[in-house]
């Protein structure tokens, strides 16, 4: 585990790799939020992310979130859900998580929208998309985006806002091979923001410890870093903490 003094260097040194990566990209650097992937560390490592002054969080399960975050409610902490996510968890995402990055079907959002609207409070959600097509990974395919976003505008969800989109960069690829990914999600939400009239469709979720100075790059307001942050993860120690799946 990596001590207080460890995180917090490591995300003073990142805010100014990010700032500088987006200025070098004509971009403002406010525009690229951090979110601090906590995933099978503890929630100390959360607190002293927090003492160092970072307010997102991603999870991505629910059973290894849930204690995470009701341990630290109170503290200003803002989660994030990165992970797959099944129609039957729906109910435990809200009120604790303000936004969803992998928003992939009408059903999930039938269901979230549904649980949402009970709390009344509002869920940011970002679709995720599987630009590479990679058969491993979760999301929709390019070309299948319009049409979910045909299916949610039938439905009737008040209890979601879409907000934007998200992607996985492809695994040990090339710098072109991961900037044209990541150039493909951002033609991706311009395209589908003019057609569907979204005003609020502006975000581009993309971007990890590897590979988050492409995505910004390529115009990501979220990158979501872990190990850079935290050190590597150890999922056996998640899974004594009560973890994963
Ligand atoms: C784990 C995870 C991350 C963080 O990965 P690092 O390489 O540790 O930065 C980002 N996004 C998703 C969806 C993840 O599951």
């Amino acid at each position: 585990m990596d001590g207080a003094r460890d995180i917090s260097s490591r995300l003073a040194a990142l805010r100014d790799r990010i700032a500088e990566l987006a200025r070098a990209a004509g971009r403002d650097p406010r525009d690229v939020r951090l979110i601090a992937v906590s995933k099978t560390h503890p929630a100390e490592s959360v607190r002293d992310a927090l003492d160092a002054g970072q307010r997102d969080f991603g999870e991505s399960t629910v059973q290894e979130a849930l204690p995470k975050i009701d341990a630290l409610s109170g503290t200003g902490a803002q989660w994030h859900f990165i992970g797959h996510l099944q129609s039957n968890k729906a109910k435990f995402i809200l009120p604790r998580f303000a936004w969803v990055h992998s928003l992939d079907s009408a059903k999930i959002a039938v269901r979230l929208s549904h649980v949402a609207h009970e709390w009344s409070t509002p869920l940011n959600a970002l679709i995720e998309v599987n630009v590479t097509r990679d058969p491993a990974k979760h999301g929709v395919l390019p070309e299948a985006l319009p049409g979910l976003l045909e299916q949610l505008r039938r439905e009737d969800l008040p209890g979601i806002v879409l907000r934007g989109l998200m992607t996985i960069g492809p695994h040990q690829a090339s710098e072109p091979e991961i900037r044209c990914c990541f150039a493909g999600l951002r033609q991706l939400r311009d395209e589908n923001r003019a057609r569907f009239g979204l005003p609020l469709f502006t975000e581009l979720s993309m971007g990890m410890s590897g590979d988050y100075a492409y995505a910004i790059a390529e115009g990501a307001t979220m990158v979501r870093l872990g190990t850079a942050i935290f050190g590597e993860r150890s999922y056996a120690r998640a899974a004594k903490a009560g973890a994963p799946g």
